[in-house]
């Protein structure tokens, strides 16, 4: 039986096929090309017909600095996948209460979406290297087949020994991407630093950043001054 949502999109309504829906999580912030290209070659790929980007709303790992409101990071996340067809992005974590875990949005999706939606949760490298002390991975593992990207400094390697050596049921593909040594922490500390961030995100993001003025030294002190 299935389970609605809201803020997802439509996927599965032809029934005699299947949908392939990739999702990306991530703090996006802010989102960078890093992001996109790594959702764009997975999509190629895996033959996904979907990528839902998904900030997450009070992130499980991020608790110690500051994290920009989950608005700023949507709306960036939203401009930024403006542009093309198979993305999307989405406020269902942004929209839900406390910390989020993946199994939480994995196990509500299944949910939502009729059994002809096959989900495969994408990755960088150094995500997949944690995804063992993730919350239920063994129930994450039988959600979604793992889709993990190379990502600079990160051995893709070591990790897929660990995944396929834990004796959790993962199903992973792993993709070699364009290397891009871009994080969002490096665009933010450019930023506090009044360094350029172009051709490291969206002309549309750097606007919002400029435009809002994030990630600058006074906003960062006024973030992290308030209570959250
Ligand atoms: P931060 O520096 O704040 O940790 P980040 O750049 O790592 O930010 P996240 O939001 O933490 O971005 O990452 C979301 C997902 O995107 C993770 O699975 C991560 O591995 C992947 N990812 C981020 N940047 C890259 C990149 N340059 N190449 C490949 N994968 C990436
Ligand atoms: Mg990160």
């Amino acid at each position: 039986m299935s389970v609605r949502q809201p803020g997802l999109p439509e996927l599965g309504a032809d029934p005699s096929r299947t949908y392939r829906l990739g999702i990306m999580g991530g703090t996006f912030d802010p989102i960078h090309y890093g992001h996109l290209v790594t959702a764009e070659q997975a999509r190629e790929a895996l033959r996904l017909d979907l990528v839902l980007f998904m900030p997450a709303g009070q992130p499980a790992f991020k608790q110690g600095r500051g994290v920009t409101p989950a608005e700023d990071r949507y709306a960036m996340t939203l401009l930024a996948t403006a542009a093309n067809p198979a993305f999307d992005a989405s406020r269902f974590e942004i929209d839900r209460e406390g910390i989020t875990y993946t199994v939480d949005t994995l196990r509500a999706l299944r949910a939502h979406y009729p059994e002809n939606v096959r989900l495969f949760f994408i990755t960088g490298a150094d995500a997949i290297l944690d995804i063992l002390s993730w919350r239920n991975a063994a129930e994450i593992a039988r959600l979604a087949t793992l889709i993990a990207a190379t990502r600079p400094g990160y051995d893709i390697n070591q990790a897929c020994e660990r995944v396929e050596g834990s004796g959790l049921p993962f199903d992973v593909r792993y993709i070699e991407i364009p290397a891009l040594a871009v994080s969002s922490s490096y665009i933010r500390e450019r930023v506090a630093e009044g360094k350029s961030v172009r051709y490291l995100t969206s002309e549309s993001v750097m606007g919002y950043i400029k435009k809002n003025g994030l990630y600058r030294r006074d906003h960062q002190e006024r973030v992290e001054g308030a209570e959250v």
